[in-house]
């Protein structure tokens, strides 16, 4: 081919990935993400209030406020947040200043499931503008105040984001997707706030490199510490019998638990031995069908147990919740995955405390890189 081509939408310039039709170039990595695209109409200036149910906590407030003169500073913002510090609150204010000039937000995470949840919530707090939730299945309303979507369906929107809010992706650029990283930036037509609760040393050094301006807050908002998860060693059969004494004695004690499995084939196998002791369980993964009916049916308490694998690990949140992980030692958990998971506990003022417990083999490098990184936040509250 010779020549240069670059595309417009995605960024990418790799020969391999492009492709020739009636003698023009036309570009492979994105092709995939066709659909509406959304044009943004004139700035409107609007009024915005919104509710919050409790108030902040002094960290919360200080920091809240920071993200806004960032902002208006034209600077990007990091927030570093440990799990449960109520992440999602720090970004009201600066959602409200960004609507009221007649602004766009986006607020992009990567699953579905934790975009249905951010929606409610979202939606209940800025009761009188207009949120939307676009994501794959989901895309009759691309147009809002304030837009809920899946970071894949940011291809949507091009020089339209005044304010984009990115959540709980822990590295900037995206790991490795290139074609994710160019539509978020492509759709930014002001400044980005990223929120992370294990931010990695690429994304910090992005921030840094950038003028961007990085928020810590160690505290989560009821100030109590995060769990410290309790490593058990068992092998075999007695592992089995060991998670399902758990379950019947948080079933005695009216407390529901997520029990997390490395694998869709192990959710599976756990699931069905386990339900011969403890009824009222289910299990959830990625390929389960009704998975977010089920996962509904939990928050009603339909069920006291779930089984699950990954598809758990962020973003939704039960009262008074216990959380197992089976097989913790497995390769597929890190030590920042086993650090989300241990913060699905404790999340909820009137319910700040509970038990993650890690059924292993034997402890290993993450486990321990883990227990020391909880503890090392709880020595900063
Ligand atoms: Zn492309």
């Amino acid at each position: 081919m010779g020549e240069h081509f670059k595309c417009p939408r995605c960024g990418n310039e790799d020969l391999n990935k492009i492709g020739v039709l009636n003698g023009k170039f036309y570009c492979r990595a994105c092709i995939t993400f066709n659909g509406q695209e959304v044009i943004k109409t004139k700035f409107e200036i609007k009024s915005c209030d919104y509710s919050l149910t409790y108030p902040l906590s002094e960290s919360q407030k200080k920091i809240s406020k920071q993200v806004v003169l960032n902002y208006c500073q034209g600077k990007d913002t990091l927030i570093h947040a440990v799990c449960g510090a109520g992440k999602t609150e720090l970004v009201y204010e600066v959602i409200a200043h960004v609507v009221r000039g007649g602004g766009k937000v986006g607020f992009a995470i990567p699953r579905r499931d934790v975009v249905i949840e951010l929606f409610n919530r979202i939606s209940e707090v800025f009761k009188n503008n207009v949120v939307t939730k676009v994501y794959g299945g989901e895309n009759e309303h691309l147009d809002g105040d304030i837009i809920c979507l899946t970071c894949h369906q940011l291809y949507r929107y091009s020089n339209f984001f005044d304010l984009l809010i990115i959540d709980e992706i822990d590295a900037f650029p995206y790991a490795d997707n290139s074609v994710l990283k160019n539509f978020a930036i492509r759709s930014l037509s002001g400044r980005f706030v990223m929120l992370s609760a294990t931010p990695s040393q690429e994304t910090i050094l992005f921030f840094r490199n950038h003028n961007g301006s990085i928020l810590t807050l160690n505290k989560r908002f009821h100030n109590f510490p995060l769990p410290v998860p309790k490593v058990l060693i068992r092998i075999g059969v007695i592992k089995y019998f060991t998670l399902i004494n758990y379950l019947l004695k948080f079933e005695k004690e009216n407390k529901q638990v997520f029990v997390f499995v490395p694998t869709i084939a192990m959710c599976e196998i756990v699931y069905k031995f386990v339900k011969e002791f403890v009824k009222n369980g289910e299990y959830v993964h990625s390929k389960r069908s009704k998975r977010e009916e089920i996962i509904s049916g939990f928050k009603e308490h339909k069920y006291n147990f779930l089984v699950t694998t990954s598809v758990l690990e962020r973003g939704v949140t039960v009262k008074n919740l216990q959380v197992i992980v089976f097989n913790a030692d497995h390769n597929i958990y890190t030590s920042d995955a086993l650090i989300q998971i241990s913060g699905r506990v404790g999340r909820k003022i009137d319910a700040p405390k509970g038990d993650v417990i890690f059924l292993v083999n034997k402890e290993n490098d993450e486990i321990q890189k883990c227990i020391e990184n909880i503890q090392l936040s709880n020595q900063n509250l």
